[in-house]
């Protein structure tokens, strides 16, 4: 586990950056808060807390590789995996999809494998 506490500043706003472009590459956004004060939507600040807190929810947030939809996989299930080298996640709707048309493909070919 990362230890925030015993982190240097560098340390820190590496981690930080790291967290931000996760975030980022999972197709999520940060965006300043229309309900917070300290945020200013219109100049497209958005204030550490807020940042923080999209942050977490992102980080416990997976981007379903087939519907895009966002979902929890501690929450909600679904999956997360790799096809080869390629990064996937399901959402439950989908991977339980998935797992019927496999039954299909796996029903029909059977004689071919
Ligand atoms: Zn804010
Ligand atoms: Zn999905």
């Amino acid at each position: 586990m990362i230890d925030i506490d015993k982190m240097t500043s560098d340390q820190w706003l590496n981690y930080r950056e790291d967290l931000i472009d996760a975030h980022l590459a999972k197709g999520l956004s940060l965006t300043p808060d229309p309900n917070c004060k300290t945020c200013d939507s219109v100049n497209d600040y958005i204030c550490f807390e807020c940042e923080c807190s999209q942050i977490d929810k992102g980080r416990s947030l997976e981007v379903c590789s087939v519907c895009s939809c966002e979902f929890s996989p501690e929450d909600e299930g679904g999956v997360i995996g790799e096809f080869g080298i390629l990064p996937v996640a399901f959402c439950p709707t989908c991977l339980c999809c998935m797992m019927d048309m496999a039954d299909q493909f796996r029903g029909e070919d059977d004689e071919n494998v």
